[in-house]
């Protein structure tokens, strides 16, 4: 199994200050279909999350109900776990940044940095808030006329000794990386902010400590300093899996095949985070991918909101989840919002685009040929051993099919992969059952009825396949109420390419009550 092409991905590791909303949850499903996919297609994958704990934020929650910071970051992602675990996110590993570990061999990495003359002392100048205990941006200073927008008393300057990183000196090295890697920044517009605001401003020194913090991780040359928590974060993405204690495995999986971040932090992983690998002496990643936000459609209103607690809106995934299921979840936001740009969450929408593809098409579909076949022919098709299916989809090429889905899979455009499976494969299949009607042929021609069914079951076991990377468990509901020979675990997108014989009758595995299967997708009313 040595020879076996390795996958290694990663999302951005969350702020446990609050429970994740369905925006978080957004990044989680469209990275999980990517690993999934990857895996069929018979890689080595290591799918990496984690949540990101050293910031003062989480260290002020905790305080502010009166719990013991690590207490609370272990509990919180006990939390976000078990959201991840409902919406079967195949993750393989869940680094918490406050662990031991993780500041080992974070220390190790800041050490090797420093030692090869990338981290210099100096000195940082800003805007501070003695009652906040910390430097507000310059942004923040004009937009509240010199008041800190919490306390509402002036901002004092104040300087004081720092660590920076020189980012400044990976700037053109940087550019270079961008043009001799043209896919290292996904989506294309994502790639070209980035260049103009790298041409244009140029890149700046990072202050890379924080003086006066216990919570956080001590900087290894300087103990009254803290690190930064972006650099600290970043790292989580090989300590992960093994920087610094495990040298086989992180040779293994480094450097990353795709980050997945969410489009607002675009610059620390695709300048900062480079960088910082340049100076340790390690590879760049090889791909960030910059997915869309999720916004919230106020349904009185008509508007389109972003997700904020001040606002009201937060949705969490479980309201959804426990309504109708991880698929049902998953399925919404990778068809309706494309994963590179924007899209939006309303309960009226999701009804429809659940009552439309799930209840009416795919769901429907799966109950006809399951239930014909079980009330007419004793769920058994005999004489079907060794028969080819005859297509249903008049003038469909299924491999240029695969061909095409396989691409939007690998291009993260999983809207348009949906779409394909949905409009050339699902619905014409219905068509064709509509056309011929089985349901009524049986009660004249049962060798014709039969013949239109297992024909028709073949659509299901090409779409289950498909559709496994995005809905995992009703994809294998589908594939499991029939006796396909190969084994569900071993399916991969290429046996979808063309129409099978199989060994024995097609048969009906299904679990019935009087013939009859439960909905797999109930309509909602
Ligand atoms: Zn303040």
């Amino acid at each position: 199994m040595a020879d076996r092409p390795r996958w290694f991905q990663t999302t951005a590791i969350d702020y446990p200050n609050s429970r994740p909303h369905i925006g978080t949850a957004f990044e989680k499903v469209g990275a999980d279909v990517q690993a999934r996919y990857r895996r069929m297609e018979g890689c080595d994958v290591c799918f990496l999350m984690g949540n990101d704990e050293n910031t003062v934020k989480v260290s002020k929650r905790a305080a502010e109900l009166g719990q013991d910071p690590q207490a609370y970051c272990d509990d919180m992602a006990r939390q976000f776990r078990e959201v991840w675990d409902a919406l079967d996110i195949s993750y393989d590993v869940f680094i918490q940044t406050s662990h031991e570990r993780h500041k080992q061999c974070c220390r190790k990495f800041i050490q090797k940095v420093y030692d090869n003359g990338h981290i210099y002392k100096g000195k940082y100048e800003g805007w501070y808030c003695e009652g906040c205990e910390e430097f507000k941006s310059d942004k923040q200073y004009d937009e509240n006329n010199g008041l800190c927008p919490n306390h509402r008393t002036p901002l004092t300057r104040r300087s004081e000794p720092c660590y920076f990183f020189k980012l400044s000196a990976f700037q053109d090295r940087l550019l270079a990386y961008y043009e001799a890697n043209p896919d290292f920044i996904q989506p294309e517009t994502r790639k070209n902010e980035i260049v103009s605001l790298i041409k244009t401003e140029g890149l700046k020194d990072v202050n890379i400590s924080r003086r006066g913090e216990e919570w956080g991780i001590r900087v290894p040359f300087d103990s009254e300093f803290t690190i930064y928590v972006w650099f600290d974060a970043l790292l989580t993405y090989i300590t992960g899996i093994g920087y610094g204690d495990d040298e086989e495995t992180f040779r293994k999986y480094w450097p990353c095949d795709t980050h997945f971040i969410g489009k607002d932090i675009t610059r620390f992983h695709t300048a900062l985070w480079p960088a910082m690998l340049w100076a340790a002496g390690e590879e760049a990643p090889k791909k960030v991918f910059a997915h869309g936000f999720v916004y919230i459609k106020n349904e009185d209103s008509g508007a389109v909101e972003k997700i904020s607690k001040s606002l009201g809106n937060v949705i969490e995934p479980m309201e959804i989840i426990r309504e109708r299921g991880a698929d049902a979840f998953r399925y919404y936001f990778l068809r309706e919002c494309p994963f590179p740009s924007d899209g939006e969450f309303g309960w009226a929408r999701f009804a429809e685009v659940y009552n439309s593809e799930l209840a009416n098409n795919l769901g429907n579909l799966l109950s006809r040929l399951i239930t014909i076949p079980a009330k007419n022919y004793n769920r058994v098709l005999d004489g079907t051993a060794g028969r080819v299916p005859e297509p249903v989809v008049p003038g469909l090429d299924l491999s240029l099919l695969i061909g095409e889905v396989r691409e939007h899979v690998e291009g993260c455009r999983y809207n348009l992969a949906l779409q394909k499976v949905i409009q050339d494969l699902l619905t014409p299949t219905n068509g064709y059952l509509e056309a011929n009607a089985p349901w009524n042929l049986v009660k004249m021609d049962k060798d014709a009825a039969k013949r239109v069914l297992f024909n028709a079951v073949q659509s299901l076991r090409i779409a289950s396949i498909l559709l496994k990377p995005f809905i995992p468990r009703s994809a294998e509901t589908i594939y499991t109420s029939f006796n396909f020979p190969q084994p569900w675990a071993e399916v991969k997108y290429a046996d979808a390419a063309e129409l099978r014989a199989q060994p024995d009758d097609l048969r009906v595995t299904a679990k019935l009550v009087d013939a009859k299967v439960k909905p797999l997708f109930p309509r909602i009313g």
